[in-house]
């Protein structure tokens, strides 16, 4: 397979492992509902799609979901993948820690960054806030890099802030994000492209992105809003004569953009004011 060289301008290498998901959260951040892709990479083939990424020291790429634990060759996939890659993890964390432990070298799903590589996201509707506590610690205990990430949805907000200070006072790293999208008629988060979500006038754009983002059957998608709608992809990580092209791509669906790929946020250094995806009206 050709390597597949991460542009310089890229912040961001997300693979999603498998779209399932063993909870229920009555807002889903990954609205993923509407498609469900066919077929899924095997380890093999993951190991042999990612190993042909060419990134930089400070750009890992992110093993997520859906819960990726749930691929079957979840342990097998992070062994496999070249050392010169690192790996960070999204979980909901309802895996079994000690079997992670036995799997995992800690020094592996480590690097040099302001944030952890194993970010768990904290949803108190579905979880066993003591549990996840509890995990949390006996991983952090074996050396794992690992934090907690709790979305402040308007519902949740209390609790989220209220665990997070128990689990600060306990030593554990817990970060909040903003809630995405609307409750009710109000409208939370910071865009920075007016309308890119109405759902209701569609129009015409050039849109680059800053992210590689990989669905469960190793298709290539530009953005967010065309993972989970299943929109056509832009190639496959599994063609061996894939390249990644850094250009604007014609788009008919400004108006059905994913707040993920519109807000303004913090990019992999931390720096406030980037978004994941560039956008000429
Ligand atoms: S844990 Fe994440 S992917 Fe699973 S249902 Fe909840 S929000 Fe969705
Ligand atoms: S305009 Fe919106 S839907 Fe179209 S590619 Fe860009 S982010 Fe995706």
């Amino acid at each position: 397979m050709k390597p597949v060289v991460i542009p310089e301008s890229y912040n961001y290498i997300g693979v999603f492992l498998t779209f399932a998901c063993n909870l229920k959260c009555s807002y889903c951040i990954n609205r993923f509902d509407t498609f469900i892709p066919k077929g899924h990479l095997t380890g093999e083939q993951w190991v042999e799609s990612l190993n042909r990424i060419v990134s930089r020291d400070d750009l890992p790429v992110t093993i997520q979901g859906g819960e990726p634990s749930l691929h079957p060759d979840f342990y097998y996939i992070i062994n496999h993948i070249k050392k010169e890659l690192h790996i960070d993890i999204l979980t909901n964390l309802q895996f079994d820690v000690d079997t992670f432990i036995r799997q995992v070298d800690p020094a592996r799903i480590k690097r040099k960054a302001p944030y952890a590589s194993i970010r768990v996201s904290y949803h108190p509707d579905q979880m066993d806030t003591k549990e996840m506590v509890r995990k949390v610690l006996k991983l952090q205990d074996a050396g794992f890099s690992i934090g907690i990430w709790g979305v402040l949805h308007p519902l949740q907000k209390e609790t989220v802030l209220k665990i997070q200070e128990e689990c600060k006072k306990a030593g554990i790293d817990f970060r909040t994000k903003e809630f995405l999208g609307f409750f009710g008629k109000e409208l939370y988060g910071t865009y920075k492209y007016p309308g890119a979500f109405d759902q209701e006038h569609l129009k015409k754009c050039r849109c680059r992105t800053t992210e590689l983002l990989i669905g469960p059957d190793g298709n290539i998608y530009r953005c967010h809003s065309d993972v989970y709608s299943g929109r056509k992809p832009i190639g496959s990580i599994n063609a061996p004569e894939y390249q990644l092209q850094d250009i604007y791509r014609d788009c008919d669906y400004f108006g059905l953009c994913n707040p993920c790929d519109i807000k303004i946020k913090t990019n992999r250094f931390q720096q406030f004011g980037h978004t994941s995806v560039d956008i000429k009206l």
